[in-house]
This record gives C-alpha cells, sequence and structure tokens, in this order.
C-alpha cells in the first residue's frame, strides 16, 4: 500500500497575541499544521 505524504498547502499567515507569526498549513486529506515563528527582532515584512 502507498503511504501518504502530507501535502502542506499555505492556508495564511496570522500573529499571535504573543507577536509570533502564526502559519497555517493543511494537507488535501484534511489534515492541518499551525506553526509559530517567534518575531524577537525587527518586524516581520507586511503581508
Ligand atoms: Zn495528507
Amino acid at each position: 500500500m502507498s503511504v501518504h505524504v502530507h501535502v502542506r498547502l499555505n492556508d495564511g499567515y496570522a500573529v499571535t497575541e504573543d507577536g509570533q507569526l502564526l502559519e497555517r498549513s493543511s494537507c488535501h486529506c484534511g489534515a492541518s499544521w499551525e506553526t509559530t515563528y517567534q518575531v524577537d527582532e525587527g518586524e516581520p515584512e507586511s503581508i
């Protein structure tokens, strides 16, 4: 049987209350991820 390999499709970005950059992504199978990036220095690029 083939093994499903998740494909991360970008669902957009958001900023958490802590000022972290939150990246949402999901696979067509329904799985989803939320990855946060610590933004301590500088300002994130405007989205
Ligand atoms: Zn998947």
